[in-house]
């Protein structure tokens, strides 16, 4: 799944090329919205919300797309060659004197009335780089079952919106404990949120989810996709495993010794002591 800050970024080259500009093409390569006629109208603005796009018309349309696994939109200069992949794979077209939008694979391609939009977005939870962002909302929507693994509670875009499997693993990592903890036990909420408004702020202008402040590649992240490495913090190697019920599941990445809480037995017993576990544990 893609991160909220990528999201933004899309949104923000979206509304750049094509607000305020009429559109002169438009098509939706999709059954529901095939014959839809939205040459004419202008754009009024893009908007991310969470992990979803909000692509608002005059006439009080919105085009609601979401990227999902590998959706996504391009823009091309007009006369530009669209090399965003093979034809049959863009689900959306919208053309303005000044250039086209293409999206490919797009999973989500639905047009609604803009005072609809909340038949939509309107169960996600506050979102991390909205302007409407609420972290004591995010924190009660995230406690409300305390009995959650901290990372499945974390990728639950209801509690709040805009986290990844990236930020999730490394939110369980600043917060020092494992992906398996549940949200119930885990010290300073409120600080939890805060981090993770910070991370996707911090990145929400660069690519590369960036949460080590350290922008080699390489060192980017502190657990996530290090599998085997060491733990930047203790050198202790970095695990993997698979939390939650295929085919829902997917890839964690945690520090044994930095990480306090449940872990599968197998994982942690294959796991070799690092050089430095005798340093300061991360935490609150
Ligand atoms: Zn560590």
């Amino acid at each position: 799944m893609p991160e909220g800050d990528s999201i933004y970024r899309v949104a923000a080259r979206l509304h750049e090329a094509l607000a305020g500009r009429l559109l002169t093409s438009a098509e939706l390569r999709v059954p529901a919205h095939a014959t839809a006629a939205l040459a004419g109208r202008r754009v009024l603005e893009v908007r991310p919300r969470g992990k979803h796009l909000l692509t608002r018309l005059d006439g009080g349309l919105t085009l609601h797309t979401h990227l999902r696994m590998d959706g996504h939109w391009e823009v091309y200069r007009p006369g530009e060659r669209w090399t965003g992949g093979p034809a049959h794979q863009i689900r959306a077209v919208l053309g303005t004197d000044q250039g086209t939008a293409v999206g490919y694979r797009l999973p989500v391609v639905e047009l609604l009335r803009t005072t609809d939009e909340g038949r939509a977005v309107g169960h996600l939870g506050p979102d991390l780089l909205g302007p409407d962002w609420d972290p004591a909302e995010a924190v009660r929507r995230l406690l409300a079952r305390p009995s959650r693994p901290l990372v499945e509670a974390l990728l639950d875009q209801r509690n709040l919106a805009g986290i990844g499997n990236v930020y999730a693993n490394e939110l369980c990592f600043v917060a020092g404990v494992t992906p398996w903890t549940e949200v119930g036990q885990v010290p300073h909420p409120d600080r939890l949120v805060e981090r993770a408004r910070q991370m996707l702020d911090a990145n929400k202008l660069r690519p590369g989810h960036i949460t080590t402040g350290d922008t080699r590649p390489g060192y980017r992240h502190w657990v996530y996709g290090r599998a085997g490495r060491p733990c930047p913090r203790c050198v202790t190697p970095v695990l993997t495993g698979r939390q939650g019920e295929a085919p829902r599941d997917r890839a964690v990445f945690w520090c044994p010794y930095c990480q306090r809480g449940p872990a599968p037995a197998e994982a942690v017993t294959n796991a070799r002591p690092g050089r430095g576990a005798g340093g300061r544990r991360p935490g609150w």
